[in-house]
């Protein structure tokens, strides 16, 4: 574990030595995370990593065996979702999760039903995403994926949380979409949201974090700051193979290596 990111305070949002388990299968083992204000932290991590059961303990959707989540200050770890969503803490889920029968504008509204104080309406999201006020009484289910992503990152903002969970925005997009919604963080972050994204694309993870950690099958792999991990370390904190070379399985064929670079391990189901 790293030590606080200097000059930083005190974590808004930290994640202490968490076990979850999904039935018999221990998806989280000892997970520990520090999220300071103000900053964007990645999890990184192959399928079945464990990202999405991170994201959704900390809002509440599973409970922990062990550790705690806490958030400001206090500890969250048996508090209701609801609850942790008022207090702050918007999840943006995997594969969006819109009402497709409904319009942009009406999901942007169920976001804003408890929203908090804060800069995010809806008049604001529109002004995020230019396209989106034209197309507002548009049912969900008729967009594109990345316009569906960005109306479920809309509909987190307008509930102006502190601190946004997003989880795997690029799955089933193409680069350039990923890259024109990534565009997006520079705006988002100005406003005083605090950041921790899952990504299975480890490039565009690497841009815009500040922190990140590396899971596989449950366990925190490498924790650090961007400029301070090796790509040869991420790639074996990734695949699981001893940075040596002597330990666990052989390491990725270059193909798989390159496609953690390229972002293409998630772009195969691009729309
Ligand atoms: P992906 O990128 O595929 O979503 P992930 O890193 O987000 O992967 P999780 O979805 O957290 O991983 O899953 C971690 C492990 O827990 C996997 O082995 C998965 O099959 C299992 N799992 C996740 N959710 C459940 C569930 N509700 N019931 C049973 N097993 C689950």
């Amino acid at each position: 574990m790293s030590e606080p990111r200097p000059g930083n305070g005190t974590p808004l949002l930290e994640v202490r030595d968490l076990v979850v388990h999904h039935g018999q299968l221990r998806a989280l083992d000892r997970v520990s995370l520090r999220v300071f204000p103000g900053e964007v932290y990645a999890i990184i991590g192959a399928n079945g990593a464990g990202k999405s059961t991170l994201l959704r303990t900390i809002v509440g959707l599973h409970r922990p065996t062990e550790g705690s989540v806490r958030y400001d200050g206090k500890d969250m770890t048996r508090v209701r979702p609801e609850r942790r969503a008022t207090q702050g803490i918007a999840l943006v889920p995997e594969g969006r999760r819109l009402f497709g029968s409904l319009t942009v504008e009406e999901n942007l509204q169920i976001g804003a039903t408890y929203a908090g104080k804060g800069p995010w309406t809806i008049e604001r999201v529109y002004e995020l995403f230019g396209w989106m006020k034209d197309r507002r009484n548009q049912r969900t289910a008729q967009l594109s994926g990345g316009e569906q992503q960005s109306v479920a990152i809309g509909r987190a903002l307008v509930a102006n949380p502190r601190v946004l969970l997003l989880d795997e925005l690029s799955l089933g997009l193409a680069p350039v979409v990923v890259q024109r919604i990534y565009a997006m963080m520079p705006q988002i972050l100005a406003t005083g949201l605090t950041v921790l994204l899952v990504e299975q694309d480890v490039s565009q993870a690497l841009r815009v974090a500040s922190h990140l950690q590396c899971l596989l099958e449950g366990h925190t792999t490498l924790e650090g700051r961007p400029s301070e991990v090796t790509p040869e370390q991420v790639e074996a904190a990734y695949f699981g193979f001893g940075a040596d070379g002597d330990e666990g399985p052989a390491g990725p064929s270059p193909e798989e290596a390159g496609s953690l670079w390229s972002g293409s391990t998630t772009s195969s189901r691009a729309s």
